[in-house]
């Protein structure tokens, strides 16, 4: 097996037509961020300005995560983000279990490279990917799982956020559950800044 470097997954991506996504994006969207980030992001996959831009999270949803972030003191460009799919779906349908398979070679070396200890799987997308298969995410939203010790949180996609605001109460909670993970590793607020003094996201 070849050796796991940022360029050889770079390259991967770019050149990658495991599934038919690839046909209709204008750029591919890898994910971003810190690299050694101890915290990692994974969200669904990109929406029209995420194609656009060939960054992740860079929407109306993505501006609504980096809110989230600042609320629990966590700057949006010390953690990695990325998607399950670097591609994006036809008018930002689901994307299909397989297409999260095909794609999910390149998602475990970010893992690889990134070696995270705490994961926030925004969406049920991420989490059944990461978690299992048929989770659910109304009822398995803010519940620790533990794999090879790396802390995995499963909570809403900031884009059911935008579409039901009742679900921000539950999501702030979460955000909470992941800062006192972060706090319990010894990770914040020394390597994530200052503790925010509000909770309005
Ligand atoms: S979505 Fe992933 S697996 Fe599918 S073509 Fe794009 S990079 Fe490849």
């Amino acid at each position: 097996m070849s050796e796991v470097s940022w360029e050889l997954l770079e390259h991967q991506i770019a050149a990658c037509q495991r599934c038919c996504l690839c046909r209709g994006a204008t750029h591919k969207v890898p994910g971003q961020g810190d690299r050694s980030a101890p915290l990692m992001l994974i969200g669904e996959g990109p929406g029209y300005q995420e194609d656009q831009q060939g960054l992740a999270f860079v929407g109306p949803a993505g501006q609504l995560l980096t809110r989230m972030l600042a609320a629990i003191g966590l700057p949006r460009e010390r953690v990695y983000i990325c998607n399950t799919v670097k591609c994006r779906p036809p008018n930002n349908r689901t994307p299909e279990f397989a297409e999260t398979q095909a794609c999910l070679i390149h998602l475990r070396m970010q893992v690889q490279l990134v070696r995270p200890k705490v994961i926030l799987l925004l969406g049920s997308t991420a989490a059944r990917v990461a978690i299992n298969p048929s989770l659910r995410i109304t009822h398995e939203r803010g519940i620790w799982v533990e794999r090879k010790g790396v802390w995995m949180l499963p909570t809403y996609h900031p884009s059911a956020l935008l579409h039901d605001p009742a679900k921000k109460r539950e999501a702030w909670e979460d955000l909470q559950r992941l800062r006192d993970k972060l706090q319990e590793l010894g990770l914040y607020p020394d390597l994530y800044g200052q503790e925010a003094a509000h909770g309005d996201v």
